[in-house]
């Protein structure tokens, strides 16, 4: 048998989401109204060492920003390049392979493939299973849990009684419970604080949403210290750049209230662009995101986007989502961007 390549591989391809550009650009929910300006503002006045010398190692002054921010103990914070380094790094930390994840689907499509990446087999529950009883997710004796909260695509949250429910069921020899609230800035509730004092409960957080620092990739995630340093073995030195650390601190310290200005942005025009949905008989779910899900049946989710892309707007399609068929996720921007998504909308819905 051939060692190189990889025979679990076979079924990996890379990650390809249609980025061709586009002027009106809704398919990431990155930030549309732009950065945060304490970040722009710390990237320009960078020292010239930020470029030729290698960063912390670890990210001491980012940890130490994100245990001010939210009243968590330094150790109890690790950090990544982009949250999905440690989405990725937790799969390795969390299990020796071969081993299992599960997950209620529709969800984010690439924790599966990160499990993957590491030698995980990742098994979806139906959200509509899963939300009957965590134990579901259980059944199956996995190693790793993942969760997203609020979901991405579907823009729900989860009851904070249900992941209770799920993480005493667990106790402290259950699987890991990666909660990803990379939404978690625009959502009612958040599990960072409860995480230190929990067993196994890791979430993370990232800067590329809210914060509008996509292209820098900074995320962080607050669990039990225990569980963090596993993490830091697995994820390695060095992976938030040193601009991107610069650039971090500046937005987590930021107290101008910028950030609440485009939190309280976002959720006004979402809601406004949902009564112009429903207006036109489509019925995005309620979310609790910077997005909204739109069901579009009987018409084809890529055939619509596609259609949307020669009017020059880009959406996310979601073909065949269990339980809600076909769907475009739409990121909430400034209200000029909505006008010109539902105008190019009208044309295609023209009977
Ligand atoms: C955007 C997104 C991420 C990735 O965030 P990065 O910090 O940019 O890597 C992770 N999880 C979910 C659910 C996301 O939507």
């Amino acid at each position: 048998m051939t060692r190189f390549p990889r025979q679990d591989y076979a079924q990996l391809t890379p990650y390809d989401p249609d980025r061709k550009p586009v002027a009106v650009d809704l398919s990431d929910n990155s930030n549309l109204w732009g950065p945060n300006p304490a970040a722009l503002e710390a990237v320009r006045q960078a020292p010239l060492e930020a470029l030729t010398r290698y960063p912390s190692v670890y990210a001491t002054e980012l940890k130490a920003a994100v245990a001010q921010k939210y009243g968590v103990p330094v150790d109890a914070v690790t950090t990544g390049c982009g949250s999905d380094d440690i989405l990725d790094s937790v799969c390795r930390a969390a299990v020796f392979p071969p081993g299992l994840m599960t997950f209620p689907a529709p969800s984010f499509s690439m924790a599966e493939v990160f499990a993957r990446m590491n030698g995980l087999e990742a098994r979806a529950l139906p959200w509509s299973r899963a939300e009957v009883d965590p134990a579901r997710l259980l059944l199956d004796e996995p190693d790793i849990i993942y969760l997203c909260r609020p979901n991405n695509p579907t823009g729900r949250s989860i009851p904070r009684d249900w992941i209770l429910g799920l993480l005493a069921l667990g106790g402290p020899d259950g699987p890991v419970v990666v909660l990803d609230e990379a939404y978690g800035d625009f959502a009612d509730d958040s599990f960072l604080r409860d995480a230190p004092n929990t067993d196994r409960l890791l979430v993370v957080r990232t800067l590329s949403k809210l914060y509008g620092l996509a292209g820098l990739r900074v995320g962080f995630a607050v669990g039990p210290s225990t569980l963090v340093q596993e993490v830091e073995k697995s994820r390695g030195p060095y992976k938030v750049s040193q601009l991107g650390a610069l650039a971090a601190v500046a937005a987590l310290g930021d107290i101008s209230g910028w950030a609440d200005g485009i939190r309280h942005r976002t959720l006004q025009n979402r809601d406004r662009l949902a009564a112009e949905l429903r207006s036109r008989g489509l019925q995005p779910p309620p979310s609790q995101a910077n997005f909204l899900l739109v069901p579009v049946e009987p018409a084809g989710a890529v055939e619509v986007n596609d259609a949307l892309r020669e009017r020059g707007v880009a959406t996310r399609p979601f073909p065949q989502l269990p339980e809600l068929g076909e769907a475009l996720r739409v990121t909430i921007g400034p209200w000029e961007q909505m006008e010109i998504f539902l105008s190019a909308l009208d044309e295609l819905l023209q009977p």
